[in-house]
């Protein structure tokens, strides 16, 4: 799925899909619920009736609404989500993923792990309140997604692998372009 959950999800189109199916939602670009976007959400996870739902890469907004709206998943399973952290120091903000399918000891506590800013490696603080995240979870069985949907999942995670590697060569292409500029002005002035 695509950009956020608001007033243009189409629900009808939706949940006509998914009768009966095995599906995994890779949630990974979905980065706002807003509450128009609940209330459709709802009658179309309801009305969906697949025979399987998971959710894959549940960012922060998401997770929360887990936590808010009784039924938010309609009986499907999160798989994997994130966790806000901003640095106190250079005040990066960034998300950090975790797989349900293993255990942590954290979830049930409540307590976020440690994680280090990316930009300046210091220890980060949890964004938010650890409740509104972990609640839901802590209470959620461990997903046990059938064959097929570990297939998707895997599907999905490749694709996600195939992403970040082309952003990361973008990148990294920018970086070494930007470098030649330098380098030729540097030329120029010398
Ligand atoms: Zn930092």
């Amino acid at each position: 799925m695509r950009g956020p959950i608001d007033d243009k999800f189409d629900r009808i189109d939706f949940a006509r899909d998914l009768r009966g199916v095995v599906v995994v939602f890779n949630l990974d670009d979905v980065r706002e619920v807003t509450s128009a976007g609940v209330n459709e959400w709802l009658r179309a996870i309801a009305d969906a009736k697949a025979a399987y739902a998971a959710f894959l890469r549940c960012r922060p907004a998401v997770v929360s609404r887990f936590n808010d709206v009784p039924g938010f998943g309609g009986g499907g399973q999160i798989i994997s989500f994130y966790l806000p952290y901003e640095c106190p120091r250079c005040r990066t903000t960034f998300q950090t993923l975790h797989d349900m399918r293993r255990p942590h000891a954290w979830v049930g506590a409540l307590a976020p792990p440690p994680a280090n800013c990316p930009a300046c490696h210091r220890p980060a603080l949890f964004d938010g309140l650890p409740e509104m995240y972990l609640a839901y979870l802590a209470k959620a069985a461990t997903p046990d997604p059938p064959a097929l949907a570990e297939e998707l999942i895997e599907e999905a995670e490749a694709r996600e692998r195939r992403i970040a590697a082309a952003a990361a060569k973008k990148a990294a292409q920018k970086a070494a372009g930007g470098q030649k500029k330098a380098e030729g002005a540097e030329g120029r002035t010398t």
